[in-house]
């Protein structure tokens, strides 16, 4: 397999190299306050069997990886959620079941590789939290410097496990959007590898390895696929995968792709809207998709809308209320962020074809963000003194 890049806006052809991280032309035309221009995408050329191997297709040698078991994460069957909303063939993908709890392992670990197989031994990155805490378990493994800004109000479980795994971590006066141009500042200032999301064309490619695996895991693709969306790397990352699949001839076609943003932190759908990208102050409980500037939203959009794809919104109390449905029902706790698809899922339900494959992804375990978990459910107030009082 060879592997080269290829700008998402111009379409130019560049080698693979640590020294390029955008397309040195249409980066000329960044504005702040807009998401990143001319993402360059990876584009393959060889051929695969349909009982490849994953690392077959990414564009660093298996050597670099560290040894770390990312992916191949469990395609649940809830049975319970099946029958309570008459789609027998749903599929819950648990992403948080992976090293540190979150899909971004999937970004780190061929980040990490990528570093590796560059000679670079420091890895600088802007995260709400889980990106961070996954590149610093992973660097930890790979024996990597890894240096994080968080915007202030990261939840204490994401900085919790960064210092674990031994990472420096900032935190920055000010928000995600902040974060992100400041560790850009110190990258460019210090050298390593920067690894922000969408500025670095590994975390959009090692997050294609989902689509590979559902694709493995079910011997065919599934008629939807639901996946929540921040800065749009992830659901690049869905179409993507499902993309190369294409190319390689081993599906006919893409499956429809459901982003589900916030209401109330919306900028991927307002942009498809409007036709443009403005940059409003935004919050939602589901801290991991809450983006004033999706960073990767151009080139999220435009796989959007090559292969029909949709975003879709849901309310934070819809979000809330999907948590505890999905935990009480199927036995999988996510984070709000990792139960938004979940949600979208639901809010989508009456006009999905019942009998179809819908596979929902959850994207981030609910012990990453244990005070948004406690909203959704009412904890024990008072402590008994003897069983008496409870018969
Ligand atoms: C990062 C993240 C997302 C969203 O991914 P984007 O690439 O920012 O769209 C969703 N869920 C969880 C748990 C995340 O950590």
């Amino acid at each position: 397999m060879l592997f080269n890049y290829e700008c998402s806006e111009c379409r130019n052809e560049y080698k693979i190299s640590a020294d390029l991280m955008v397309c040195p032309q249409c980066a000329q035309k960044q504005k702040s306050d807009e998401p990143v221009r001319g993402i360059l995408e990876v584009k393959l050329t060889g051929k695969a069997d349909p009982d490849f191997n994953t690392l077959d297709l990414l564009p660093v040698p298996k050597e670099f990886f560290p040894p770390v078991p990312v992916g191949n994460t469990p395609l649940w069957e809830p049975l319970n959620i099946r029958e309570k909303t008459g789609f027998p063939n749903l599929f819950i993908k648990d992403d948080g079941m992976n090293p540190s709890f979150s899909f971004k392992d999937r970004a780190s670990y061929l980040v990490s590789a990528f570093a590796k197989s560059c000679g670079i031994d420091e890895i600088v990155l802007a995260s709400t939290g889980n990106a961070g805490s996954s590149m610093a378990g992973i660097g930890a493994a790979a024996n990597q410097k890894i240096t994080i800004f968080l915007p202030e109000n990261a939840p204490e479980a994401k900085i919790a496990q960064s210092l674990q795994y031994g990472a420096t971590v900032f935190k920055v006066k000010g928000n995600y959007d902040l974060a992100y141009d400041f560790s850009l500042e110190y990258s460019r200032a210090k050298g390593g590898m920067n690894r922000n999301t969408a500025y670095n064309p590994m975390t959009i490619e090692g997050k294609k390895t989902v689509s590979l695996e559902i694709f493995q895991q079910m011997s065919e693709v599934p008629d939807s696929v639901f996946v929540s969306t921040g800065d749009g790397c992830i659901v690049a990352g869905v179409l993507k995968g499902f993309k190369d699949l294409l190319q390689l001839g081993l599906i006919e076609k893409v499956p429809a792709v459901y982003s589900v943003q916030a209401e109330t932190s919306d900028a991927l759908y307002r942009a498809r809207e409007s036709g443009k990208f403005e940059n409003i102050p935004t919050s939602t409980i589901a801290d991991s998709i809450c983006v004033d500037v999706p960073r990767n939203g151009y080139h999220a959009l435009k796989l959007l809308s090559d292969y029909d794809g949709q975003i879709i919104r849901v309310s934070d109390e819809q979000i809330l209320k999907a948590q505890t449905y999905l935990a009480s029902n199927s036995g999988i706790f996510a984070e709000p962020a990792g139960a938004t698809a979940f949600a979208g899922f639901l809010s989508m339900a009456n006009e999905l074809e019942k009998e179809s494959n819908v596979v929902v992804i959850s994207t981030g375990s609910g012990l990453k963000d244990i005070a948004s978990a406690l909203k959704g459910v009412s904890a024990p107030t008072v402590s008994i003194k003897s069983v008496q009082e409870v018969l």
